[in-house]
């Protein structure tokens, strides 16, 4: 039975959240006046959001159309984000076991209070106020044998969604109403309702005759085609409804996610052109535009104007105009045809019909010149650059650039637009790179940074040490397996605390990688030298792990290269002082140390056992660090946090950065023009930081 029109919503959108392209999510979401959904949540999903103001709170079903991490990696994440911001209920839909995924998670602590649940399909479709969701199985046709004869017939783990959205009760007709003398007051609310009513003198009133045409509720179809061997099924299952849309009620919009190379198969394009024309098509998959972080391309590039070398550009920005006119010719050639250019931020309307069809994410300005255009216009900044640059100069540094220390995350808890969650590359040499931690998303930012040498960089990469089990330290390791996989290259070292272990090994019971890594676990890390054979192949002369404070499995590393000369690193992870660290990490050229709280943040940094800037500034100082280079800032110093005017031997991390250790001496002089360049910011900060000092001396004194 239809629910009562009044709940049926007045506004439908759907927006391309991660459109598949290089280095970005597949996610699709779909608002409407009270309900929002997504289909797949890819990594790096809800960073996405953010940046496109796209709210994924109070989310309410994710639709998944097959349990890979390509297609729910982001899950976990936007599930912990939804939870501390109090909203603690969501339903899954899509393999029978994708709940039991979930539970998993709980091992590091995510979705602890959330209640999940998932959509019985073998008891009906899914409904709601909104839409009733049909869930369509595909099944996979496996060669065993060279005739085409002998196939095995998989029972499918794929699935299709095809949402029915409910018809929109016609609109009362007021005109009529009048002239029927229909009085004012509930008669007419009744009358709306599609309900017949008697008037005060007698007569009686149909609200068919008051109530204008019904419109019919508009259909989404979503996709998922993984491989060749899913495409017959698919056709099969597809054909019986090809007369019904035909004939009555075409999909509006139908959403591949299938990836172009099965899209071009014949079969698969003769699917296409079974639907009606007035049908759109939008393909979500790894063919479209990769760029979709506007914030991180455009701060890219003010940090580039400071120091090219450090700071280089990102990948994937071709000509600017080159770019918009691709966009807009690709948007052009929409408007002509049933197909819509995959690009993060487009949005479809379903409902109202009256509105324009589609609202497409205007070009960016060229973003080079505005880039020029607003740093030109910041006081002090050209004598604070000129200032610098004369200074490296001074220093005859070496230019030797391995070892190489490369920033991919440099954010704490959940990602922002400009500081994803923690991840670092150590380049030892031009053959050799090591990771340590892994936040989600990192593949990506991984990707936007090397560009076409990512696969280069990635058969590079030996290893991974991972400092603690919390979400935003190794959420991106699958991915990063995962794309290796193709790549013929030895398993991964994986040095990770057990709880990250465990779920890897339990993770492969969904998706096979356990052959893509060797697990070690990091306690058994605590003595110099303590794998021979593993130091050799990650090119180090040494490796140790050292216990410190933050949670139960917490440790921090200190590594020497084996290049020439050789350096000490030391990597604090998460982190209070730790005087093991500092013992250990002793006279070392680079400490890379969390500094997550604000100075004025002392007893939160206490709570969440992290450390403020001046600990970690302070930490350095008694290990007699060369640098102590600082990372991992709460997001609420999304650009650039506030550091001690009296900090000596000191840098600021930033996504993106890559600094070989024979330049480190640059780092302290980076801070006069970076605080320049974020002068605005940097006012701001000290200002916010300022009022939280008076509030808490206030209530020491008062409350
Ligand atoms: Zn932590």
């Amino acid at each position: 039975m239809k629910e009562n029109g009044d709940q049926s919503p007045a506004s439908i959108s759907i927006s391309i959240l991660g459109n598949g392209g290089k280095g970005n999510p597949k996610s699709l979401y779909v608002f409407t006046d009270n309900h929002r959904y997504l289909f797949n949540c890819g990594e790096g999903t809800q960073r996405l959001a953010n940046e496109h103001s796209m709210k994924l709170m109070k989310m309410e079903n994710v639709f998944i159309t097959n349990t890979n991490w390509t297609n729910c990696g982001g899950l976990p994440g936007l599930s912990m984000t939804l939870q501390n911001s109090g909203w603690n209920k969501l339903r899954v839909h899509g393999p029978s076991d994708l709940v039991e995924l979930y539970q998993m998670t709980k091992i590091f602590g995510i979705t602890a209070d959330m209640n999940v649940e998932q959509h019985d399909y073998e008891k009906g479709n899914f409904r709601d106020s909104c839409m009733e969701v049909e869930r369509i199985a595909l099944s996979r046709f496996n060669e065993i044998g060279d005739s085409a004869t002998k196939k095995q017939k998989v029972v499918g783990d794929v699935f299709c969604y095809l949402c029915t959205f409910h018809d929109k009760k016609g609109e009362l007709l007021i005109q009529k109403c009048i002239e029927l003398k229909v009085p004012r007051g509930p008669l007419l609310g009744q009358l709306k309702a599609g309900v017949d009513v008697t008037l005060p003198d007698g007569r009686k009133v149909s609200a068919k005759d008051v109530v204008g045409p019904c419109e019919k509720g508009p259909l989404l179809l979503v996709i998922d085609c993984p491989s060749f061997s899913y495409v017959k099924s698919l056709c099969d299952i597809t054909k019986p409804w090809q007369q019904k849309f035909k004939d009555s009620n075409a999909p509006k919009v139908v959403v591949h996610f299938t990836s172009t190379l099965v899209t071009k198969t014949e079969d698969y394009q003769q699917l296409i052109s079974s639907f009606p024309e007035e049908t759109t098509h939008l393909f979500i998959n790894e063919s479209n535009y990769p760029i979709a972080h506007y914030g991180i391309y455009m701060l890219q590039y003010k940090l580039n104007l400071v120091d090219d070398t450090i700071f280089p550009n990102l990948k994937y920005l071709s000509d600017e105009n080159e770019q918009n006119s691709e966009i807009l010719q690709r948007f052009n050639s929409f408007r002509r045809s049933q197909f819509a250019p995959g690009q993060t931020n487009l949005s479809l309307i379903l409902r109202p019909l009256t509105k324009l069809g589609a609202y497409f994410p205007t070009p960016r300005a060229a973003y080079k010149e505005s880039v020029i255009e607003e740093i030109s216009q910041i006081d002090d900044l050209e004598e604070a650059l000129d200032e610098y640059k004369k200074a490296c100069a001074e220093l005859n540094m070496d230019n030797s650039f391995y070892p190489n220390v490369i920033f991919l995350g440099t954010g704490s808890a959940c990602p922002s637009k400009y500081r994803n969650t923690s991840c670092i590359v150590v380049k030892i040499n031009d053959k050799t790179s090591f990771m340590l931690d892994c936040g989600e998303g990192s593949f990506g930012q991984f990707y936007r940074l090397f560009g076409k040498d990512a696969e280069n960089e990635l058969r590079k990469l030996k290893g991974i040490f991972v400092s603690h089990h919390h979400a935003d330290h190794h959420l991106g390791l699958i991915e990063f397996l995962k794309k290796r996989e193709t790549l013929n290259v030895d398993p991964l070292i994986a040095i990770l605390p057990s709880a990250v272990g465990d779920w890897l090994k339990q993770y492969d019971y969904y998706e096979k990688i356990s052959h893509l890594y060797k697990y070690y676990c990091s306690n058994d890390f605590r003595a110099p030298n303590s794998c021979k054979s593993l130091l050799k192949q990650l090119h180090l002369n040494s490796f140790v792990t050292v216990k410190v404070p933050h949670c139960r499995d917490s440790l921090g590393i200190v590594f020497k290269t084996n290049s020439q000369p050789s350096y000490k690193i030391v990597y604090s992870g998460d982190a209070m002082p730790s005087t093991n660290l500092i013992r250990e990490g002793h006279d070392c050229d680079l400490l890379i140390h969390e500094g997550t709280m604000d100075d004025d943040m002392k007893e939160e940094a206490i709570m969440k056992r992290h450390s403020t800037i001046s600990q970690a500034i302070d930490v350095g100082k008694q290990m007699n660090a060369k640098i102590t280079l600082l990372t991992h800032f709460s997001q609420r110093y999304s650009k650039i946090p506030i550091i001690p005017e009296d900090a000596q031997n000191v840098g600021i991390a930033f996504d993106n950065m890559c600094i070989s250790l024979s330049q480190l001496p640059k780092l302290p002089l980076l801070l006069k023009p970076l605080k320049t360049l974020f002068a605005e910011n940097y006012d701001e900060m000290i200002f916010e930081s300022e009022k939280r000092i008076a509030r808490k001396q206030f209530l020491r004194k008062y409350v």
